[in-house]
């Protein structure tokens, strides 16, 4: 395989990429600046260095414990919970949340072998008592999975202190929050529902 093939396949593995749009980007590349893809490079493997895990929350950051974590002006009465880091961005974007997140990493799957352990939910307990949260809002994606994982958390929660609720169906059923736009998700943000009625 030459270099040209070599990057048109790494590219092409990316989402959303395929063969044809690898193949224009690999040319594109081969004709630009050196600088450019030089800085793109090193970008890229720097990415993976320089960006760990929140110890406390799974979120994505350049400091552990990440900068909403340690934030002394968020509602620390408030827990989202989210199924991506994505997810993340997406409601901060809407300016509308000023509370605090757990990213799960992922959504109950038990066929998949993704059971409450593998998404580490009994730190999600653990946490709700050191903070002494009031609220969770269940922010996962309205999918089978996303429900049942937001079911999972009211029963895992019955017995605490904490309320559990539910963003509003305001988002495509079966779609990705990822996908939704800005207003639709600060709407289902402020209508969310309580799950234990
Ligand atoms: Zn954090």
């Amino acid at each position: 395989m030459n270099q040209l093939e070599l990057v048109v396949n790494s590219l092409s593995r990316l989402p959303g990429l395929g063969k044809k749009s690898a193949t224009r980007m690999a040319y594109w590349l081969l004709r630009s600046d050196n600088s450019f893809n030089k800085t793109l490079g090193e970008a890229i493997i720097e990415l993976q260095e320089k960006i760990v895990s929140c110890s406390v929350c799974g979120n994505y950051t350049e400091e552990d414990p990440c900068p909403i974590c340690t934030a002394h002006d968020r509602d620390r009465d408030l827990i989202c919970v989210v199924e991506h880091p994505q997810d993340v961005m997406t409601i901060e974007a809407t300016g509308e949340y000023k509370g605090l997140y757990h990213v799960l990493n992922g959504v109950l799957a038990p066929l998949d072998g993704v059971g409450p352990e593998e998404l580490g939910l009994d730190r999600l307990v653990e946490r709700t008592k050191d903070e002494g949260t009031k609220e969770i809002i269940m922010a996962t994606n309205p999918t089978l999975e996303g429900d049942s994982t937001a079911l999972y958390i009211v029963r895992l929660f019955q017995d605490e202190p904490v309320k559990v609720t539910r963003i509003a169906t305001g988002l495509p059923v079966g779609g990705d929050m990822e996908y939704a736009d800005r207003l639709s998700v600060a709407r289902s943000l402020r209508a969310r529902q309580d799950l234990a009625d």
